[in-house]
């Protein structure tokens, strides 16, 4: 009896810190993606692997800024946020670490993510022009650049300079073309606009659906939500994709991503978690709810995705070179009017 005690009580001495070894360190995830979307997704991580999953959620820019503060101290493992210039200048700023992933580096297309191999994008997000069928035809489009011309004077709807995606679609023709000439084609969106600059791409596509201007960009996945919630919409508001000629660019393809925090405690089970959501298994869940399109190209789109047709040509510039183009858009969009 008292031998089989002694036993017992030798093997809990052995066990218990072979247990401790056993289970999972958890990881602290800072997001920009609200919990509805990333929770669900999480929740299958922990499910799948035993790894817990801390989840702090706030826009992308305090999201950032609350890294910063903390610095070392922070116990943030992984940063998720979107936008390309939120990525490019968390990297800039130090608040992420270089890792070495091939299975990041396989699953992620090299334009979209960081040639420095510090943030990766996890969903792509176009940003296209969208127009009234009643109002003109699509073989009258032809590019972001077009929408200076003057024939489109009070024709255009755009959201406002104050915003990021506006600043970084800016801060793509920046890349591609140059300040001055860049300067040009946003003071010909200007004098071109139908009525003041939207806050929302929702309420900008609403307003090509009710004619209050006949063609205006926006991101295709508040297209998305308009189609999933009023089928209707499709026959009012066309999607067109930008920059597909010969020699004009592509479109652009903006991001949301993560990358692991400087001051990772648990760096190993960072990378292994930005690993899944870029894999085949998670992209469908990350992307599908919000209407993104996967980064992954082996994983399929969402059917209302399907429906506008995903056979575009996207621009191939690198997002790292878009987004250290970011504070110079800025200065341009204020130099030039763009409110
Ligand atoms: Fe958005």
């Amino acid at each position: 009896m008292k031998r089989r005690v002694l036993a017992t009580l030798a093997f809990a001495a052995l066990a218990a810190p072979l247990a401790q070894a056993q289970a999972p360190q958890a990881v602290t995830v800072y997001s920009s993606r609200i919990e509805q979307l990333i929770k669900p997704l999480f929740d299958r991580y922990t499910a799948e692997t035993g790894v817990k999953i801390n989840l702090l959620t706030d826009r992308g820019g305090s999201i950032s800024e609350r890294l910063a503060a903390e610095g070392a101290g922070t116990p943030a493992d992984v940063l998720l946020t979107v936008d390309m210039g939120n990525l490019w200048s968390a990297a800039e700023r130090g608040l992420l670490r270089k890792i070495d992933s091939p299975t990041l580096n396989n699953n992620v297309p090299a334009n979209f993510r960081d040639p420095g191999n510090q943030w990766w994008g996890l969903s792509r997000r176009e940003r296209t022009i969208f127009f009234n069928p009643s109002k003109l035809k699509a073989e009258w489009l032809s590019s972001y650049e077009d929408l200076a011309d003057p024939k489109w004077k009070g024709k255009l709807c755009l959201r406002t300079g104050k915003q990021t995606y506006t600043q970084s679609l800016v801060a793509m023709l920046i890349a591609k073309h140059g300040e001055p000439k860049t300067e040009q084609i946003v003071r010909g969106w200007v004098s071109n606009l139908a009525t003041d600059v939207f806050t929302n791409d929702s309420s900008l596509l609403q307003a090509i659906a009710a004619g209050q201007c006949e063609v205006g960009i926006a991101n295709t996945y508040y297209y998305g939500r308009l189609v999933s919630s009023n089928p209707d919409i499709k026959s009012k508001v066309h999607l067109f994709w930008a920059n597909q000629g010969a020699n004009d660019g592509g479109a652009h393809v903006n991001l949301s991503g993560g990358g692991v925090t400087r001051h990772a405690k648990n760096p190993a089970g960072a990378q292994k978690l930005l690993e899944w959501l870029s894999s085949e298994a998670a992209q469908n869940g990350y992307t599908h709810g919000t209407f993104e399109s996967p980064v992954n190209p082996k994983v399929e789109p969402d059917a209302i995705i399907k429906g506008w047709g995903t056979n575009f040509k996207p621009s191939p510039l690198n997002a790292a070179d878009i987004g250290s183009k970011q504070a110079a858009a800025i200065r341009l969009l204020d130099r030039a009017g763009y409110r």
